[in-house]
């Protein structure tokens, strides 16, 4: 084999990956199925060629669910999502609402998953490969495994960490802010990588105009004197866990404000926490210099969402 400069590095790679691999085998390398245009395929056999124009220019919209004992929370509003993110990438999910809410189904019990994480992704294929996509075949897929908390039960317990990051969430004129598009998750990418770097759990990400918006993969509130605040959703997601747990603390006498949020109210800030189909509801115990309590009103929420989810009984969604 020809060799490279830079063989050592990536040999340290390598190893790495290797040592990832054996504590968690990469996602590319599992037993299950996964449901591919259609049909449910082998896992390993879920793939796409290297020219696929989703890859290349980030034509690729994608969706978190969770699952909770056998029923996808939110999953109407999810599979909608996915349509309504693609029609803004222009490009049409050749599925409906309900297909793809049979396909994931389909998928979650294929593999034996009760609670877990399902992943649909659509994306722009390989008909064309320069930026004009305008003939590409619409692919999408659907995989579903077991993940348990985001921030793992530390966090849950204490909080996590964050810093603020480098990188901003654009304005809706530059990036089309109100779809969950592969290619915006850049920054997110960016930013976490930087948090982890210096030992954090999470980037907060302020937008163009240096207010707050949220982290890298869920949205952020404060809670000051009792009330709740979170930034109005104007260029980055509305997220489905934010409405719900906004509900939820609506439900029980608190206001909700949303607003322009600035980071200089950080100072005077009781509690912080994030919402998430990943991250669910999270203390955040600090940002940057600014240190919160795991205090009455988040953990109030924490249990009502906690509740909320694990009783699909009591959710307003037809039964799959
Ligand atoms: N912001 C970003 C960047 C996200 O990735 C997510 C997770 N989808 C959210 C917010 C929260 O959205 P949701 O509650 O719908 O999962």
């Amino acid at each position: 084999a020809r060799r490279f400069p830079g063989t050592l590095a990536a040999g340290a790679a390598q190893a790495n990956a290797r040592q990832v691999a054996m504590s968690m085998p990469p996602y590319d390398d599992r037993d299950g199925y996964i449901w591919q245009d259609g049909d449910l395929v082998p896992w390993r056999d879920a793939t796409c060629h290297v020219l696929t124009h989703g890859l290349h220019y980030a034509s690729c919209v994608f969706e978190g669910e969770r699952l909770y004992h056998g029923h996808i929370f939110k999953r109407d509003e999810h599979h909608q999502r996915l349509l309504d993110s693609a029609r803004i990438l222009g490009f049409e999910v050749p599925y409906s609402v309900a297909e793809l809410n049979e396909a994931a189904n389909a998928v979650a019990r294929a593999n034996g998953i009760a609670n877990g994480y399902v992943r649909p992704v659509a994306w722009r294929g390989s008909e064309q490969m320069g930026i004009s996509a305008q003939r590409n075949r619409i692919h999408v897929a659907i995989a579903a495994w077991t993940w348990g908390d985001y921030f793992g039960s530390d966090g849950r317990l204490q909080g996590i960490r964050m810093r603020t990051a480098d990188w901003k969430r654009p304005s809706p004129e530059t990036a089309p802010a109100k779809s969950k598009a592969a290619g915006l998750y850049m920054i997110c990418v960016l930013s976490k990588h930087q948090a982890e770097a210096e030992g954090y759990k999470d980037a907060l990400m302020l937008d163009y105009r240096g207010r707050i918006a949220e982290a890298t993969g869920a949205n952020i509130f404060l809670v000051r004197n009792g009330e709740l605040h979170t930034p109005e959703p104007d260029c980055f997601l509305d997220g489905i866990t934010r409405r719900t747990v906004m509900a939820l603390a609506r439900e029980r006498g608190y206001t909700v404000r949303e607003r322009a949020v600035m980071p200089e109210e950080l100072a005077d800030t009781d509690e912080v926490f994030i919402t998430g189909t990943a991250a669910e509801v999270t203390p955040v115990a600090s940002i940057d210099r600014h240190e919160f309590t795991v205090g009455a009103v988040t953990r109030e929420l924490m249990g009502a969402f906690e509740d909320l989810v694990n009783n699909p009984a009591s959710w307003d969604q037809a039964p799959a």
